[in-house]
């Protein structure tokens, strides 16, 4: 099913993100945490790509397994930095003869070990969302960043360049992790008076390990709330109580979007089912069964 129907459902529903095996890594504790975050019930799983990286089949392999097994919609990531459209036309083929239907289309990040790029590779998202939109009838989503994307100087800008993604034709925009949610609802206002009026899914990290807690400031440069870090002090050395209070966290932050007007929140598990399974049961009937 295309992701873009599923999102016209008027009643709240939440998707899941996994990430594949990494390289040689075993399948079969990846596919078991997939087979149960799948039993919770999740609207359709993402499942992220390894830019650059030699992982990659194992995002496919993962995809089809959440369809096929698991009965699941999945949205398979696709990152296009480091890319030639020769490569990019493999993958685009390999996800439509598994029936895989929708695609996140991402730039990526340059491996830290990434040599001189290759001719004709792809510099921006833009440029992977047009030539999909030509290879094949995919639902495509994209990434926005509510806190403005880490290399753009200025939100305007980077809403300036999500305004020419959603033109080359995304049908859904999935939202970078944060912690506050006026952060969100302050960025959808500037994008509807850019004239975005598709889905802007919000992107919720339960944080459920203080260890987590450098690398998500790290990649997302999210801004932290002192009621968050309050709760990261306090309970962050007792995994239980953190596992506790980072789900309630969560939920509390989803509750607020489904009672704000949002009706589809996208849960980074990390591949928790536990997390998800938690935040699941307090949701409990307020979400689409
Ligand atoms: P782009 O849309 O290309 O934007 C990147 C930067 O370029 C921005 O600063 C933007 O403002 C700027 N820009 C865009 N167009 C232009 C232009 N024409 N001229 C000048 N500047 C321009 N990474 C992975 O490797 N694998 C994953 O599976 C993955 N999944 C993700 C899922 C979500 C929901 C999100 C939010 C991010 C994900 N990422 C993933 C991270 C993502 O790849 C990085 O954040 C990357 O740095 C940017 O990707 P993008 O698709 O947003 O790039």
């Amino acid at each position: 099913m295309k992701i873009r129907d599923i999102l016209k459902n008027k009643k709240p529903s939440v998707s899941f993100e996994v990430f594949p095996p990494k390289k040689d890594a075993a399948f079969a504790p990846v596919k078991a945490a997939v087979a149960r975050l799948c039993k919770a019930n999740p609207s359709f799983m993402s499942v992220t790509y390894g830019a650059g990286g030699s992982a990659n089949m194992n995002t496919l392999d993962i995809a089809s397994f959440i369809k096929d097994e698991c009965n699941t919609t999945p949205l398979a990531h696709l990152t296009c930095v480091m890319a030639t459209p020769d490569k990019i036309k493999d993958e685009a083929a390999r996800l439509t003869a598994a029936g895989i239907e929708n695609i996140l289309a991402l730039r990526g990040d340059m491996p830290s070990d990434a040599t001189i790029p290759p001719p004709g590779h792809f510099t921006h998202a833009i440029d992977l969302i047009k030539m999909l939109r030509e290879l094949g009838d995919f639902c495509i989503g994209g990434a926005c960043y509510p806190e403005c994307h880490p290399e753009c100087e200025h939100l305007a800008d980077d809403i300036r360049h999500i305004r020419e993604k959603v033109d080359a034709g995304l049908d859904f925009i999935t939202t970078q992790m944060f912690f506050d949610n006026d952060v969100y609802y302050r960025y959808l206002a500037k994008l509807r008076d850019a004239g975005i009026t598709i889905p802007v899914i919000p992107g919720i990290m339960p944080v459920t390990n203080k260890k987590q807690l450098p690398r998500i400031t790290k990649i997302s440069e999210a801004f932290l709330p002192m009621r968050f870090k309050a709760i990261a002090d306090r309970f962050g050395d007792d995994p239980d109580q953190m596992l506790n209070a980072g789900v309630a966290y969560a939920t509390d932050q989803i509750i607020d979007l489904f009672a704000n007007g949002v009706n589809a929140v996208h849960v980074y598990t990390m591949n928790q089912p536990i997390v998800a399974e938690r935040i699941m049961a307090n949701l409990g009937s307020i979400v689409a069964k």
